[in-house]
């Protein structure tokens, strides 16, 4: 038979099929080792056949790298294939988002364990004196199987005398490395809600592929997703559960894994490379059936799904930031149209673009207004800080912040503050000159991290010593400004001396249960604050939080970008939602100091489909998307001369486009990238605003076109991030 083969090289040039002889058996899907050249190669079978136009005699053969199951799937075939023509990228490029990292580079192999089994006699006959031989024999008659090594530690050289003389037999097992052995069950059966109920049965019955479902917080998404799972695996089918940012959740993972147990396989970034072999290898193998994960799990090995869901489907981590620059979205979508399975999006605050479609009858729509048991959504109240600051108050904190928080403590209650900044200050600038501290290798400026004493650069991590004295000028005049999360935990303790203080965020959750512990914690009623970034926002339940402070409401709003109001408002909804949650009414205070501002307006309302209407109509008007795309081309490379060359290759090649084309474009034009340098790469941008559906073809192609070995070229669609 022949195979034909891509191989496992990003490139251009090696990126078409190449025919081999293989054995009769090779399925399709697996991987191999094809000669090429004068290197042996991996690659993956995509096809075989029993003729090739290629000269037989001149055919090299290929080697499995696999007995049994293939790694790929069918389904991932025709994804890897559809994704590198449509993002135009060498299918090898695709093909490994389909694989666990590991299992390419071939760094990780199963583990495995030997295991001894006495076999049973009457008789053993063996000297008295051979200590370590009776020791395993009479560890064996009490334990049953066990593990050589213990048997080796405590009794050397008995298993191998024993084995010799075929009184014990030993068996290699694999062993699966368990990520979450320390993350206790809770799981109790919950019978739905009827609104809970109403809503899994309108999206069954529904027959459209994708189904939006818009729930206010705390009115039990979770539980109708664990619903639509169990009735999946009970079909025998599997299940793809996404959620942003899986570390950040323990309580869901919990409660995942104490309904489905064995059945649910969790893949995510915190996980060492074994364990993530492991679960990847748990799902290809059938043995789990659900797939929980951020991201990336919308690539799990799974064959006949019953029902894909992204939670919070509006959250940003859902659009992969290195190449392919993939929608999750689409890729989901895809999913479910091949396995005529269900695609639920969950939300309290579904982004503009999902809620159009579903206002236009594409997607089916379904809603709770309602949270669980009636329980009322907190009171946000508006704290003016211009207000405060007329009045002299120039603490981190308003007055109407301070009295809620008293109380909040006083009655042993819990409160949340959110800030979306860590580090202790934003950035350190010299009074006399003007100078502001910033990276080497990134065109950022530094920012001051107390506990370590250090400035850091949050783009590439680098560390600097903090200053004494301003380089420029020499003066000692250093102002710190931009209040983080460091700073307001400083400015708490003295505020509150007594009170426990927990933070959280990229600096304090180091590790793969470094948010677990601090959410454990803080769940446990060890501590009396959280202060945090926007991980605290997401999904988190803590019955006893009846205070909710979001420090600083207009951080988001004064980007230049045209989704800056639909992020604040997410974020302000999400983060409010923490509050009240359980017995006792929740309280949300919002300091800002522009409170005329519609976005805040809405988001004290709860009032989202009034957000809806206010901002879809100003995106009609200003032609933004949904009405439009927003296509950025970046270049970047460490060469700034090579880079510029890409770019004009890029450019040129779409300025011929937009004459042959000009209805088709509203905006075109070529720049550096807001952020000029990064981790010492320069960076150029097309930015382009286009009308009509899909991006056209062309796009994509000039851009391949200008890819080399030294300068990336990447196509973003409404990017989440524009710096
Ligand atoms: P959402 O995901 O919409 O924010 P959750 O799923 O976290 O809401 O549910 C909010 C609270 O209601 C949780 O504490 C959850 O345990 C509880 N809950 C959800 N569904 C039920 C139910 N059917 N019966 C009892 N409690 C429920
Ligand atoms: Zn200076
Ligand atoms: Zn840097």
């Amino acid at each position: 038979m022949i195979a034909e083969v891509i191989v496992d090289i990003a490139s251009g040039e090696t990126d078409r099929i190449f025919d081999y002889l293989c054995d009769d058996d090779l399925p399709v899907g697996s991987r191999v080792r094809a000669p090429f050249g004068n290197k042996v190669l991996p690659g993956f079978v995509m096809n075989v056949k029993e003729r090739s136009s290629y000269p037989m005699e001149k055919m090299k053969k290929v080697l499995p790298c696999e007995d049994g199951l293939p790694a790929l799937t069918d389904e991932c075939l025709k994804l890897a294939n559809k994704m590198a023509d449509r993002y135009k990228v060498p299918k090898a490029l695709t093909l490994r988002l389909f694989l666990p990292a590991e299992m390419r580079t071939g760094k990780v192999r199963e583990l495995t364990r030997n295991y001894a089994t006495l076999v049973e006699l009457d008789d053993y006959q063996i000297a008295k004196n051979a200590k370590n031989q009776w020791g395993v024999v009479e560890y064996l008659q009490k334990n049953g199987k066990t593990d050589c090594a213990i048997l080796n530690r405590e009794f050397a050289g008995g298993v191998n005398a024993l084995l010799k003389k075929g009184y014990v037999t030993v068996t290699k097992e694999q062993i699966l490395r368990d990520p979450y052995k320390t993350v206790e069950g809770v799981m109790e059966e919950r019978t739905l809600t009827p609104d809970q109920a109403t809503a899994v049965a309108y999206i069954e019955k529904d027959d459209r592929t994708v189904q939006l479902l818009h729930g206010v917080t705390g009115s039990g998404k979770t539980e109708i997703y664990l619903n639509l799972i169990a009735k999946s695996l009970k079909a025998g089918k599997s299940s793809i559960f996404l959620v942003p940012e899986i570390s950040l959740t323990p309580q869901m993972l919990s409660q995942l894994r104490a309904r489905f147990g064995k059945n649910a396989a969790i893949l995510h970034s915190g996980l060492s490379a074994g364990e993530k072999f492991d679960e990847w290898w748990r799902l290809r193998s059938g043995e789990a059936k659900i797939a929980i994960g951020a991201r990336s799990a919308i690539f799990a090995p799974l064959e006949n799904l019953g029902v894909v869901i992204i939670d919070e489907e509006h959250d940003s981590s859902y659009f992969s930031e290195s190449s392919p620059r993939y929608s999750t979205f689409d890729i989901a979508r895809l999913r479910a149209k091949y396995n005529g399975c269900k695609l639920v999006l969950g939300s309290a605050t579904p982004s503009v673009e999902t809620y159009k479609k579903a206002q236009d009858g594409e997607f089916g729509l379904v809603r709770l207004t309602k949270r669980i048991n009636m329980r009322p959504l907190p009171e946000i109240t508006i704290a003016d800080m211009r207000r405060e600051v007329r009045r002299g108050n120039n603490s981190s904190f308003s007055v109407a912040l301070k009295e809620e928080l008293e109380k909040c403590l006083e009655s042993g209650n819990q409160a949340i503050l959110f800030l979306n900044r860590r580090g202790y200050s934003q950035s350190v600038i010299c009074k006399e000159c003007g100078y502001v501290a910033k990276c080497d290798a990134c065109d950022v400026s530094l920012t001051y991290h107390k506990d370590e004493k250090c400035l850091k650069c949050h783009y590439c991590g680098g560390r600097y010593e903090p200053l004494t004295a301003c380089p420029e000028c020499g003066s000692y005049k250093l102002s710190y400004t931009g209040t983080g999360t460091q700073r307001i935990v400083d400015e708490l303790k003295k505020l509150y001396p007594t009170a426990r203080i927990l933070r959280m965020d990229n600096d304090t959750t180091r590790g793969k249960e470094g948010h677990y512990k601090i959410l454990k914690e803080f769940g446990e009623k060890r501590a009396d604050i959280l202060v945090g970034t926007q991980m605290i926002a997401k999904g988190h339940d803590f019955p006893s939080v009846t205070l909710v402070g979001v420090l600083d409401a207009d951080m988001g709003l004064h980007f230049s970008d045209y989704r800056s109001g639909e992020r604040t408002f997410q974020l302000i909804t999400q983060v409010a939602g923490r509050s009240g949650r359980a017995q006792e009414k929740g309280k949300v205070v919002l300091q800002t100091f522009s409170p005329e501002n519609d976005v805040l307006r809405f988001a004290v309302t709860y009032d989202y489909e009034g957000f809806y209407r206010n901002e879809i109509s100003r995106r009609a008007a200003t032609v933004f998307p949904p009405f439009s795309k927003i296509v950025r081309v970046l270049v970047t490379g460490e060469d700034e001369k090579k880079t510029l060359e890409a770019l004009k290759t890029v450019y040129f090649g779409l300025k011929d486009l937009y004459s042959e084309k000009s209805e088709y474009f509203l905006f075109f034009d070529k720049m550096k990238a807001p952020i000029k340098r990064i981790e010492n790469k320069f960076r150029y941008q097309v930015l382009m605003r286009l009308l009509g559906g899909e991006i056209l073809p062309d796009v994509y192609e000039i851009c391949a076109e200008a890819r080399t070995r030294d300068v990336v070229v990447s196509v973003e669609e409404n990017p989440v991030n524009l710096s």
